[in-house]
């Protein structure tokens, strides 16, 4: 019986990886597609049609729907959001299966882009999706609308087979994971939830085993006004900007330093960092400038407290100001917009990580290595407040976030074979009627 078991895995696994195969076109068309629609903040209307169109064409239950900000903003994990919600549309497809054998599953990822930077620096215009040499370019190919493309051609495939799965799966297409969550975050207001969910963010085939947490904080220096004539009676904001920086940039290495890390992150190279991202300010070449505006990102360790983080940066600043000769007169003020994400850590041995390790093991003979992640990524939502095992596990790409962002096609395809064979063994499988 082990024996014909065995035989049918290793079937299903071969008949997988040519089913993937055969649909190797259609996912870089769709994938070409999704970064044809530059769904930077704000603008993910076309990219959420083709997905809704798509989730369609696989006959799932569609469920489109807006998010309800008055209804997120008393919820945990909740952040303050940038702009509004208005005409902005998360997406998902929804599998319910003849008979709930197995284990429910969400498979979700971000359609929201960071902007492309200057776009004359990009070899070839970042909205104009180009294969090179096995790699699509585009702002979004990699982070991450190849994982939406995986998981989709993944459903596919299974289907191709006549399979689907014997459970609930949900193909969750979500906005803002770039700056607040509050997409994600919406799909559990929405009442989402399943056994395990995992996101393929484009973390090169890695099972991601804790993250950090992340903070969007706006510091706003005054200083004080005065003529090049005077200048030795004003103060420059700029320059105290610079100053409040030196005092942040202690703390980053404080928390960096081995005493303060969480485990999970004692061999990383750095794994907090603090990126000034923006930086505004000055009125008048010839004036000193009285406000300068710093726009931070801060990482943290997973199980702290936000809370208690906001208050150990607000007293970093204001022990600046009241120390420092070099802030005499000036003032800072401390701003949260923007993510406030708490990190988090799953255990190795929790079932979706095994499952999920053994499909990689099969489909790519090699084992997956464990990630740490310095970054956030929706998985926290699932994980924290939502009481479902959340992992990342996704393609290989280069220059996210960069100019010439590209994602590895080898690895989309190794990927939607791993997440295809994931459900059917995480889920067991049916055949469709
Ligand atoms: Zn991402």
């Amino acid at each position: 019986m082990m024996q014909a078991i065995d035989e049918d895995d290793a079937s299903l696994v071969r008949g997988l990886t040519a089913a993937v195969e055969a649909l190797q076109d259609e996912a870089v068309a769709l994938l070409s597609a999704l970064v044809r629609e530059p769904s930077l903040l704000g603008q993910e209307a076309g990219a959420q049609k083709i997905m809704a169109g798509t989730f369609a064409g696989l006959g799932l239950e569609v469920d489109t729907f807006a998010i309800d900000e008055a209804a997120l903003q008393g919820m945990p994990g909740w952040s303050p959001s940038l702009i509004s919600y208005d005409g902005r549309l998360n997406v998902v497809g929804v599998h319910r299966p003849r008979a709930a054998r197995g284990r429910s599953l969400i498979l979700n990822g971000h359609i929201d882009v960071v902007p492309p930077g200057e776009a004359a620096r990009w070899t070839t215009p970042p909205f104009e999706p180009v294969v090179r040499e096995g790699r699509l370019y585009g702002r979004g190919a990699g982070d991450m609308k190849a994982g939406i493309v995986a998981y989709t051609m993944a459903f596919k495939a299974l289907r191709s087979l006549g399979l689907a799965p014997a459970a609930p799966v949900y193909l969750q297409s979500v906005i803002e994971e770039e700056c607040t969550g509050n997409g994600a975050l919406a799909c559990l207001q929405r009442g989402y939830r399943a056994e395990a969910a995992v996101i393929p963010e484009p973390f090169n085939q890695t099972l991601m085993t804790a993250q950090l947490g992340v903070m969007w904080m706006q510091v706003e220096v005054r200083g004080r006004a005065a003529h090049m004539i005077d200048r030795g009676q004003g103060t420059s904001a700029i320059d105290a900007a610079f100053s409040v920086a030196a005092h942040l940039r202690r703390l980053e290495a404080a928390w960096n330093e081995p005493a303060a890390r969480h485990p999970r992150y004692a061999a990383h190279a750095h794994p907090v960092n603090f990126n000034l991202g923006r930086i505004e300010g000055g009125e008048w070449t010839s004036s000193v400038p009285e406000s300068c505006a710093m726009h931070w990102r801060l990482g943290f360790y997973p199980g702290e407290d936000l809370a208690e983080v906001r208050g150990r940066v607000e007293r970093c600043v204001a022990e600046a100001i009241a120390t420092d000769p070099a802030l005499a007169g000036c003032a800072a003020t401390v701003r949260w917009a923007g993510f406030q994400a708490a990190g988090f850590e799953i255990d190795p041995g929790a079932a979706v990580l095994q499952v999920l390790g053994e499909a990689h093991r099969a489909v790519c003979g090699r084992d997956a290595a464990e990630l740490a992640c310095t970054c956030t990524t929706d998985a926290r939502f699932f994980a924290l407040y939502g009481d479902t095992p959340a992992t990342c596990y996704g393609p290989e790409a280069s220059s996210i976030h960069t100019v010439d962002e590209s994602v590895s096609l080898a690895s989309l395809r190794e990927v939607t074979t791993v997440l295809a064979l994931f459900m059917a063994r995480w889920c067991g499988v049916e055949p469709i009627a």
